[in-house]
């Protein structure tokens, strides 16, 4: 797939309007700012390809900031997740990697200043007290009784608590913003807590942490961010970063919201990500199933189909679900393209050819890919006992059953045209053991010689050729299109699809795939698109992933295996 041109939006209206009035003086820097508590997700990937995309387009830079200022949940595991993610992504930080960490001093004087500059006071209201004077949306907040303290008092207790001598949770440094506003984080918002927490970064050094609204406009000011874009759910801290930054009389990014993407059956929310990984109710963050971009791409979704989707949704001001279809769309159009074809048989039966003779092998010539004649063609060996899949045999056809059944004649996908004979069956238990057909020589390659049609055409692998895989199929991980649209005090977890993973542990694969490496892609024909699972298939294992269906779930025929018509 290639690449959009550049798309405008508004955000791109916005920064266009800035180069004209030279309020950045031409200058374009952005950054993706997580939170290093959890893996990334299809929705970061959105803000990640946003912001280096603009950079990229506007011949700017974008910084990749660590915002690990919450130190109680942020690990190591999670800030290395993030760095390899974005860099599979295909998106280049340069030597801008930051830590908002890095920047507690600079912080920490920044809220000395306002200090001094009677903006900020610590207060000593205990939770429920603060909780009672802050008011409510329809009710005004009122002054703390601390609200009055002189800079000189507040600047000695706040150095105090950065030295550690108040308990935990006993004191705030807060804004002097205005009480009154209908704006609740307007209400003399909280900029440091005093926290014993050891942090990632800067270990036991800090027994206080600045808050994430004081922390971030001042780490996007000292990078000089030109623009600093964020989900929608920001719009309201917007007056407080721009009162932080007026009020330091410091240079000003401009902070600009977008909605954040929604995706149908999924969830995108790190807390709930992690209680899946916790409960173990998924295998680890980098789960097949997972919408994180570690399971993507375990997967076998490319970096390439993850940012084409990106593209495709666009930005916009209004929150929405996406199709998870739109994103099944973006990999398969590019694997149809990419991939080389092969054929495997997931559920196999066996059949036996008759009247072909034993011990013969005959190497049919094999399309590697109908969209691209320059992959060539491959041999296929053929012989007398095939597998093809249970589901293309019926003993009894359903009415618009077409494919294999006694008296019935189909192509062999480049091969032969046979004809069913009848069905062998086990004398004890009644089940199918073999089905036994006969097969017409002079149809050699799967070609009619006579004009007689076939209405099925099935693929198969020779029995004695054939390899062994264990082979996963996927659903989506909840069965309701908004999974989190759920009754209060209900949990999300009920709506777990009990049937998201299949693993098939006996399916037989055409030889050609004997040398197939770990992390490779093929097309199985009429399956789908499928993956060789590198960590799965460490030890030698032969594991694949079903990346995605050839078809969307909403057009899927009932069967795993849709029919096909000559
Ligand atoms: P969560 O609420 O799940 O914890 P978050 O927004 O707190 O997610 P961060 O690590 O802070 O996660 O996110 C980093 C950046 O990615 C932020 O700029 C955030 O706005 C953006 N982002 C997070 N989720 C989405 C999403 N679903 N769509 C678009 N952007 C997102
Ligand atoms: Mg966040």
């Amino acid at each position: 797939m290639e690449e959009t041109a550049k798309p405008t939006n508004f955000i791109r209206e916005i920064i266009d309007s800035h180069n004209l009035s030279g309020r950045f003086k031409g200058k374009v820097h952005t950054r993706f700012p997580p939170e290093p508590n959890g893996y990334p997700h299809i929705g970061h990937a959105k803000s990640i390809c946003l912001n280096f995309g603009i950079a990229r387009d506007y011949n700017g830079l974008c910084n990749l900031r660590m915002d690990d200022t919450n130190p109680e949940k942020e690990e190591m595991e999670y800030v290395n997740a993030i760095i390899e993610d974005v860099k599979w992504l295909g998106l280049d930080w340069g030597d801008r990697l930051f830590y908002a960490s890095d920047y507690f001093d600079k912080i920490y004087a920044c809220a000395c200043e306002l200090i001094k500059k009677g903006k900020a006071y610590v207060c000593d209201l205990t939770p429920d007290e603060f909780k009672e004077y802050r008011g409510t949306v329809t009710r005004a907040g009122k002054a703390s009784p601390y609200r009055d303290r002189s800079p000189e008092e507040n600047l000695g207790l706040f150095e105090k608590m950065r030295n550690g001598e108040f308990p935990d949770g006993s004191r705030v440094l807060r804004g002097k913003i205005d009480m009154a506003s209908p704006n609740m984080l307007m209400r003399d918002s909280v900029f440091y807590r005093i926290k014993r927490e050891h942090h990632h970064r800067t270990l036991d050094k800090w027994c206080i942490y600045p808050m994430y609204d004081f922390a971030h406009c001042i780490s996007d000011s000292i990078e000089g961010i030109t623009h600093s874009i964020c989900t929608l759910e920001f719009e309201n801290n917007r007056p407080l970063y721009d009162w932080i930054l007026d009020n330091l009389g410091t240079y000003h990014p401009q902070q600009i919201e977008f909605a954040r993407l929604n995706l149908s059956y999924t969830v995108l929310s790190k807390r709930k990500l992690l209680q899946l990984v916790e409960d173990k109710l998924v295998d680890g963050w980098n789960d097949p199933r997972m919408p994180t971009l570690s399971g993507f791409r375990r997967r076998g979704y490319t970096p390439s189909s993850i940012r084409n989707f990106c593209d495709r949704i666009g930005v916009a001001k209004m929150d929405s679900i996406v199709d998870l279809v739109v994103l099944e769309n973006s990999i398969r159009e590019e694997l149809n393209k990419t991939s080389q074809r092969a054929m495997a048989v997931l559920r196999p039966i066996k059949i036996v050819i008759t009247n072909y003779p034993e011990g013969k092998t005959e190497e049919m010539d094999a399309v590697n890919n109908p969209e691209d004649p320059g992959q060539g063609t491959r041999k296929v060996p053929f012989s007398r006992e095939l597998y093809i899949e249970k589901d293309d045999f019926q003993e009894n056809p359903e009415p618009k059953f077409f494919r294999l059944s006694p008296g019935r004649e189909v192509r062999l996908r480049y091969a032969y045209f046979v004809k069913c004979d009848k069905a062998v069956k086990d004398p004890k238990t009644g089940n199918i053991t073999e089905v036994h057909c006969t097969y017409d020589p002079a149809t050699r390659g799967g070609d009619s010689h006579d004009g007689r049609k076939v209405k099925a055409t099935i693929h198969w692998v020779s029995a004695a050729h054939a390899i062994d895989a264990e082979v996963r199929l996927y659903d989506n991980l909840f069965l309701k299109r908004d999974p989190e649209d759920m009754p209060e005090g209900s949990d999300f977890r009920a709506n777990l699809n009990p049937r998201s993973l299949e693993v098939i542990k006996d399916a037989k694969l055409e030889p050609s795939l004997k040398n197939a490496q770990p992390g490779s892609r093929h097309q199985f024909e009429r399956l789908g698109y499928f993956y060789i699972d590198p960590i799965a298939s460490k030890g030698g294992n032969n594991v694949y992933n079903r990346t995605v269906t050839l078809k969307d779930a909403w057009t899927k025929a009932k069967s795993a295996v849709p029919a096909k018509k000559n």
